[in-house]
């Protein structure tokens, strides 16, 4: 099979973990017989030192025309004190619009081998297994009218809130599917007891639902739920939720299973998938060669199961990390005091092994 990816390393820790995260999908490519074409171009600050644009059009007509994009991360210091569309992460606020990509995938699973990194206790975190369905170009993060007016000392701040039914009913279109391959149960979560836009959102996801028989749906509003991640995340499979609550149910699900540098996201919806870790740019350790490169290698798996449907390849990525993670391997975020430690390059090499060896063993079973 072909593979078209654009990957767009960006700042900070980006290029590191993002040229691990490579050479597992090189190797990937290689052991099971696929052609990979990467193409890789610029965004964020590394974008804006050489075009004075954070979003280049040859960095969009790329990703336009590849099947995936595999995104590091972008944000620097250096350009903090810049107006917000000349700031590095306006180009990636702007590439997921112009992929239209708007079903943000963001699963939150427990590893046993790193028990000691959830702030919970194993007993409750132990089986945790969510995938959250984060609704990602509407809400109140685009709605419009917003503004800052007003005299100093009386200024009023606007942002508006706004979901049309059609916007909702193809987020939870997705969210039902992906439940379908799972374990069947899908929590649509809203504040429907006071606003608008969740009590229309609950009704269209109640209607859609008669499509889905074989799916059990349930409703909660975010309040609740925020406080049942905690108390029994065991009990959740997919959650549905709108852009903000997304936005803060998926970090707060990410903690309960341990370090930022675990976790991968995949943005869907449009003809181009964006795949990139959760983590931003890490400015305090770029350049050292200690940074987490698990969460940019599980948006690979998520790259492969989602836009090119390879589960076994995707799984073989994933046990690869479950694998490196039993045999004791830590980069410095997930080690606990005492433990020894490796860089982002072993870590990455430590995968990619896995990976190859896992390839050899699949094609002599299969010949
Ligand atoms: P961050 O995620 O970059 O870092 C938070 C903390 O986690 C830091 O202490 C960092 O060292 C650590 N960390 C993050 N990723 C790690 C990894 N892979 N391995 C080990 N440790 C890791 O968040 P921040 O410090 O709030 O933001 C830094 C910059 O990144 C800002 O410019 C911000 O706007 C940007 N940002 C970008 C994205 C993105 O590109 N998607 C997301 C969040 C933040």
């Amino acid at each position: 099979m072909q593979l078209r990816v654009t990957s767009l390393p960006g700042d900070g820790i980006g290029p590191e973990v993002i040229s691990q995260a490579i050479c597992v999908l090189e190797e990937v490519a290689a052991g099971f017989g696929h052609d990979l074409e990467l193409d890789e171009k610029e965004i964020g600050g590394v974008a804006l030192a050489k075009f004075g644009n954070p979003l280049p059009d040859s960095t969009i007509q790329a990703c336009l025309a590849s099947q995936a994009v595999l995104l590091g991360a972008v944000g620097s210091p250096a350009f903090d004190h810049k107006p917000r569309e000349l700031r590095p992460e306006a180009g990636l606020l702007r590439l997921r619009q112009e992929l239209g990509a708007f079903a943000n995938l963001r699963p939150a699973v427990f590893y046993p081998a790193l028990a000691a990194c959830s702030p919970l206790r194993e007993e409750i975190v132990k089986g945790t297994d969510i995938l959250i369905v984060r609704e990602l170009l509407g809400g109140l993060y685009f709605g419009q009218p917003r503004s800052i007016a007003g005299e100093p000392g009386a200024r009023q701040a606007i942002n508006t809130m706004s979901y049309g039914e059609p916007e909702i009913e193809r987020i939870a279109r997705v969210a039902f599917q992906l439940a379908q391959t799972r374990r069947r149960r899908l929590l649509s979560v809203d504040k429907s007891n006071v606003l608008e836009c969740s009590r229309l959102w609950r009704e269209v996801v109640t209607r859609l639902a008669r499509d889905f028989p074989d799916v059990q749906l349930s409703h909660m509003y975010v309040d609740s739920a925020a406080m049942a991640l905690v108390l029994k995340p065991v009990g959740f499979d997919v959650i549905l939720t709108e852009n903000m609550f997304g936005d803060v149910l998926s970090d707060q699900a990410g903690g309960i299973v341990g370090s930022l540098g675990l976790l991968a996201s995949a943005s869907i919806g449009g003809p181009v998938g964006l795949y990139e870790p959760v983590h931003g740019s890490a400015p305090d350790i770029a350049g050292q060669g200690i940074a987490n490169p698990l969460g940019a290698i599980l948006s690979v798996a998520l790259m492969l199961r989602h836009t090119f449907h390879l589960l076994k390849e995707a799984e073989c990525v994933e046990a690869g990390v479950i694998s490196t993670l039993m045999g004791g391997f830590r980069t410095r975020d997930l080690a606990r005091p005492g433990e020894r430690t490796v860089s982002t390059e072993e870590m990455g090499a430590q995968i990619t092994e896995f990976v190859r060896l896992a390839a050899i063993a699949n094609n002599q079973a299969a010949s």
